[in-house]
């Protein structure tokens, strides 16, 4: 249903001078949120004076994997020191090698990309859906090849993927699923938390994500022994450490230094008593604002199907052209104005990723090791062009994200002045489609590419 509101004059927002919708005074609650319970464990761990997961007699690591391996339902967890080491070590533990060919969705954070190319894997990226903003299951089943060894699943904004599709196409071609559920904590598929479907799964617990740590960490979940005991190795210089007794110093694997560290698996046990409460708490906040938005056609907003439950991470909104009296040219031009009206109302709409991550000069300029993995023998030539993804393209060039704002549980009343402020820009509509159509614009990977032209011209100093 439409509500109908009287025309205001377009001065009202706070864009052209007008009072803002969300008061200065209300801000954003810091994120992590820090208890008295966090501090102590932390203390604890000071106090202990075991520091990491080779401190021998170290509980808090050990305690952590136990609990999380729990709460997603799993046989194991392994932590290491951030998400992005959490896909190294589970990618190379389930055998992903030198010219392997990994694929990522187009959409997604830099690390689901790398953690591949540093095992001197080759990413292949493939398209989103679009509504869903997950890699699209029909561009999965013909990016494969007989080279593909896995396929990172990545729950984009805590929404789980379509992981029923896709471990179908996966199981037919006996490549293994990785799920990145580093944005995704909690949420569930048919009735599974993501992180217990794949082969092998990670998670972050960077300060940014929904269960966090003070710093960095990272989480493996996997139900298979000799993958755990791969990825324990792997974190520390792939040494068998015993859990007791002489570590031996004899390195079995190419191991990395990964490890865990103590106070921060403590500050996450801390913060897990409270994380289901939390999540529960933030699905309320979060689906009030939603369903306020409903009222508001011309934006599009996360669409949960029925059989998944969304862990709000992020929250990307789309806006509709058509809803705005513009043809679908002007998506782009479109959304900046109306994400620079919200700005100005006090509502931090911010872009998530400005380009294709196959656009990224890593992989454009094929910055690896040398000219490899890319060179090396029986790999296929294939550039990345950002031209390949139309649907990652649309939707960064016609949506915006909140991010952080909406995480703290006392977070109910800024989202409702942020409702306020979506439809005093509703109500405007017409005034701010004008502003689109006569305003220069240029998409975010436009000037993201000139961003890294003029980073990199300045980066050395033998220029
Ligand atoms: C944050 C994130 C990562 C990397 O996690 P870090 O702990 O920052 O290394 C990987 N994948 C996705 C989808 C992420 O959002």
């Amino acid at each position: 249903m439409t509500i109908q509101q009287p025309v205001q004059p377009a001065v009202d927002l706070a864009m052209f001078g007008g009072g803002r919708a969300v008061p200065r005074e209300l801000r954003i609650k810091p994120w992590p949120m820090v208890t008295e319970q966090d501090e102590q464990a932390v203390h604890r761990v000071l106090r202990s004076g075991r520091f990491t997961s080779a401190s021998s007699g170290e509980q808090e690591i050990a305690e952590l994997e136990r609990e999380w391996a729990q709460h997603v339902g799993t046989e194991h967890c392994v932590a290491v020191s951030n998400g992005t080491a959490a896909l190294s070590v589970a990618l190379s533990a389930v055998g992903v090698g030198p010219g392997d060919e990994v694929i990522v969705p187009a959409l997604s954070f830099i690390g689901s990309a790398t953690a591949p190319l540093h095992l001197m894997a080759v990413p292949v990226f493939v398209d989103i859906d679009p509504a869903t903003f997950n890699l699209d299951p029909a561009a999965l089943e013909v990016a494969i090849t007989s080279r593909t060894k896995a396929i990172v699943v990545v729950h984009l904004h805590g929404l789980p993927a379509d992981l029923d599709r896709i471990t179908a196409i996966a199981a037919r071609h006996g490549v293994a699923v990785v799920e990145d559920a580093a944005q995704a904590h909690g949420a569930r598929y048919q009735g599974r938390a993501v992180g217990s479907i794949g082969a092998v799964n990670t998670f972050s617990l960077n300060v940014s994500k929904n269960l966090a740590t003070c710093g960095e960490g990272g989480l493996i979940t996997t139900d298979d022994a000799d993958v755990a005991t791969r990825a324990t190795m792997l974190r520390q210089f792939g040494e068998l450490i015993p859990a007791n007794g002489e570590r031996s110093y004899v390195a079995h694997l190419l191991g990395w230094n990964c490890k865990p560290n103590a106070m921060q698996a403590a500050f996450t046990r801390s913060r897990l008593t409270r994380f289901p409460a939390e999540a529960a708490v933030r699905e309320e906040n979060v689906r009030r604002l939603l369903g306020r938005l409903a009222a508001y056609p011309g934006f599009l907003v996360p669409e949960v199907p029925q059989d998944r439950t969304h862990a709000w991470h992020i929250l990307r909104f789309r806006v509709k052209p058509a809803d705005f009296g513009l043809a679908d040219e002007f998506a782009g031009p479109l959304r900046a104005v109306v994400q620079r009206a919200l700005r100005a109302e006090g509502v931090p709409a911010a872009p998530y990723q400005l380009q294709p991550l196959p656009a990224q000069r890593v992989f454009t300029e094929q910055r690896g090791f040398g000219a490899y993995p890319w060179a090396l023998p029986g790999v296929a030539a294939r550039p990345y062009r950002a031209e390949d993804f139309p649907a990652t393209l649309r939707v960064l060039d016609d949506s915006f994200t909140l991010q952080k704002a909406h995480l703290h549980p006392e977070s109910g009343p800024l989202l409702a002045r942020y409702a306020d402020a979506f439809e005093k820009v509703w109500q405007h509509r017409d005034a701010l489609a004008a502003v689109a159509t006569t305003t220069a614009y240029r998409p975010h990977w436009e000037r993201a590419s000139e961003i890294a032209d003029a980073e990199w011209a300045t980066a050395f100093s033998d220029r």
